[in-house]
């Protein structure tokens, strides 16, 4: 789950990271009386959930609530890289002598959380990332012993912070570390972590990645959920326990067992198609939930065949057999769909789907030529 960047310093402000002291708006007269109550200059920001607001002209610079009030109007009628702006962060302006950049996710390799950071920090660090990765510095964390006071330091060192910041930097990261491990998040990141001319640090951007599979510890958090900004494919799936994400292809693939369904599309991307999506419809799914899951991957226009890969072991062939008749019943796609039945109940599976006009199929190789062939036919 990805939060906001007003609920990121939410956060970063309770573990003692000194952020800049906004509100947010969802109208332009609230952003003027914020602007109001802050005086002085201003920053406007959009809150939607992806990077790169501010190159898309989504963070801008306001002088007094008057024009508080129009960036604010300008913006909150936005689209950010196909998101609606529908909130906007009103802080007060920073004074920007330097930007920093410092973040800390999950390192799977190394098995253990990872620092990040960079002098060259702002708006332009993913080209950093790639034209000069060297500029940007990583220090592993021994999650049993935590971070520890000298690799903050080696941290500071490592982007050649001036000694007077150093106690401030080891605070503001020790801050990121509790909130990244309290929270589960698998992102904490600031960028930028500014230097002021007033002498001081201030996070002024934050972005925070939680682990769904541990946010029901944090029900604080889950509460930040906006569904407003989510894909409805996605919240739909999650209300019905799915694993599922869009991709760009047009095969849509219904697999129990998340090796499975990533097994069907290379299996699928191997036989010259591209898969629609991955979904994971669980052990021992039942016809609701294929149902539901049916209707999701319908949902998405670019669908131009099915293949429905299930082996029943826990998950009983014929419930997912009833699973597709009562999605059928419902939607009533005209789009081919290619069906490989095998495992537990298999036979009565294939039975109830014998009058459902399928292509079937034994092997999954033979599935996928078929709904590779399907697709191609179709698009
Ligand atoms: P992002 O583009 O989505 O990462 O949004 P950010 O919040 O990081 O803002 C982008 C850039 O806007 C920052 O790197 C800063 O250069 C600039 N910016 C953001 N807030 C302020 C501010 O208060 N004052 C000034 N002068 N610049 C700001
Ligand atoms: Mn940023």
């Amino acid at each position: 789950m990805k939060l906001h960047e007003y609920q990121s310093k939410q956060i970063f402000a309770k573990y003692g990271i000194p952020v800049p002291k906004g509100r947010v708006a969802a109208t332009a007269k609230e952003a003027r009386a914020i602007a109001e109550e802050l005086g002085g200059r201003v920053v406007v920001k959009a809150q939607v959930l992806v990077g790169g607001r501010g190159k898309a002209g989504g963070v801008r610079l306001a002088k007094d609530p008057k024009e508080a009030e129009e960036v604010a109007s300008a913006i909150l009628g936005m689209e950010i890289k196909g998101l609606p702006v529908r909130k906007v962060l009103v802080d007060p302006a920073a004074n920007i002598e330097h930007e920093i950049y410092l973040g800390i996710t999950n390192d799977r390799a190394a098995r253990r959380p990872v620092f990040m950071a960079s002098a060259a920090g702002g708006v332009d660090i993913e080209e950093v990332a790639r034209t000069t990765p060297e500029k940007i510095i990583k220090v592993h964390i021994d999650p049993l012993l935590g971070l520890r006071d000298y690799q903050a330091n080696d941290i500071a060192l490592g982007i050649d912070l001036p000694r007077e910041y150093w106690k401030q930097f080891g605070d503001i990261c020790r801050g990121l570390y509790r909130a990244y491990t309290e929270c589960d998040a698998t992102l904490a990141e600031i960028n930028p972590l500014v230097i002021l001319k007033e002498k001081s640090l201030s996070a002024l951007d934050g972005k925070m990645l939680l682990d769904d599979n541990a946010l029901f510890r944090h029900p604080d958090l889950a509460e930040m959920r906006d569904v407003d900004e989510e894909a409805p494919a996605e919240t739909e799936a999650r209300k019905h326990d799915l694993s599922f994400i869009k991709l760009d292809g047009n095969i849509g693939c219904m697999v129990n067992g998340a090796g499975l369904a990533m097994t069907t599309m290379d299996i699928v991307k191997l036989y010259g198609g591209e898969p629609a999506n991955f979904l994971d419809i669980g052990g021992g799914a039942s016809a609701e939930k294929v149902a539901a899951a049916l209707r999701i991957i319908l949902s998405d226009k670019n669908v131009k065949a099915i293949l429905f890969n299930v082996f029943g072991g826990i998950t009983r062939c014929d419930e997912v057999a009833k699973g597709i008749l009562a999605a059928l019943a419902e939607v009533k796609p005209n789009i081919p769909m290619v069906v490989r039945l095998v495992g537990t109940n298999a036979e009565e599976g294939r039975k109830l789907l014998a009058d459902a006009k399928m292509i079937t199929a034994e092997t999954l190789a033979e599935a996928a030529q078929k709904a590779v062939a399907a697709a191609k036919a179709a698009a």
